[in-house]
């Protein structure tokens, strides 16, 4: 956990993706305050209708990690949500200043955030939280439990019902955290969304991976979930180990065959399974430690 009052936040003044502006101009179009001043209108289409998207990096020893990947996604967001498209280099520039508020060791993060702003302006609102964590992250050793949650779509809604969103990051999380609670009702500590036709897909806030003897299998993208950055990063990182490492589909009932499994995102790195609903797995301790410290150093 991290103390949000400890958070500095940036402000960006939204630039054209095709503006040229020299390094004065960016500079001067990005404002650093305290998370705490009160800078956020009660008019602005992200508070009140949860309109706008978002990106979590991690953060650590003063590195932010897989920074093109989430620029990468914070783009095909913005498409999927009809929002004009984000400057990088200015993006680029605010999250450079957004690291260097951290401390120079330890994990930490940024979210970036780029809403429709205020009602009736045509003008997104953008910024960043930076924000250095406290927490040490157990779970990546003992591993976390999980209950499978039917999401009440089918494989194919992107194609079926694109509006619906299924796959971009928006900040209309209320419905994952719904799930992160209802798995704690049922004394999980994580949701695994299986699609209305029996597939399982990802967790509210992670990828998922697993281990089917010498093979791991991700959820295809194409069925309505998260492209993960972390997930990719894993994925060349065990390509360039000579492992296999498969996109697919992934009826839930094969779960029962998994040999391993994990939840990976950008700030919890990867977290073992170690039981999905009633069935116990064995955490495959030499692939984590082995993913883990790829993330922790890349
Ligand atoms: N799937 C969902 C729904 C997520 O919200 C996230 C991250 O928050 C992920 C997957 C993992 O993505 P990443 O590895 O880029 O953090």
């Amino acid at each position: 956990m991290s103390n949000p009052s400890a958070a500095r936040v940036f402000f960006l003044s939204p630039l054209p993706a095709d503006a040229e502006p020299d390094d004065a101009a960016i500079a001067a179009s990005i404002a650093e305050s305290d998370a705490r001043d009160p800078r956020l209108s009660v008019l602005d289409l992200g508070a009140s209708r949860g309109d706008g998207i978002f990106e979590t990096l991690g953060v650590i020893d003063g590195r932010a990690h897989g920074i093109e990947d989430h620029l990468g996604r914070l783009v095909r967001s913005a498409r999927m949500l009809d929002l004009p498209a984000p400057h990088l280099g200015q993006w680029r520039a605010a999250m450079e200043r957004a690291v260097a508020s951290l401390p120079s060791t330890g994990q930490g993060s940024l979210k970036i955030v780029l809403t429709r702003g205020i009602e009736g302006s045509g003008t997104p609102t953008a910024w960043i939280v930076a924000r250095a964590s406290t927490s040490d992250f157990a779970e990546r050793r003992t591993g976390i439990r999980v209950v499978t949650l039917d999401r009440g779509w089918p494989l194919d809604v992107a194609d079926r019902a694109p509006w619906l969103l299924a796959g971009a990051k928006t900040l209309s999380y209320a419905v994952n955290m719904a799930a992160i609670r209802e798995a704690k009702r049922r004394e999980a500590d994580d949701a695994l969304f299986v699609s209305s036709d029996g597939f399982a897909l990802e967790g509210p806030t992670s990828s998922l991976l697993v281990r089917f003897g010498d093979t791991i299998v991700t959820p295809s993208t194409d069925g309505g979930i998260l492209p993960g950055t972390t997930q990719a990063a894993i994925y060349r990182w065990l390509e360039s180990e000579g492992r296999l490492a498969e996109y697919d589909t992934v009826p839930a009932a094969r779960l029962a065959e998994a040999d391993a499994a994990w939840f990976v995102s950008s700030v919890r790195l990867a977290a073992p399974i170690t039981a999905i609903d009633d069935r116990q797995l064995a955490i495959d301790r030499d692939l984590t430690d082995g993913m883990n410290a790829m993330l922790l150093s890349r």
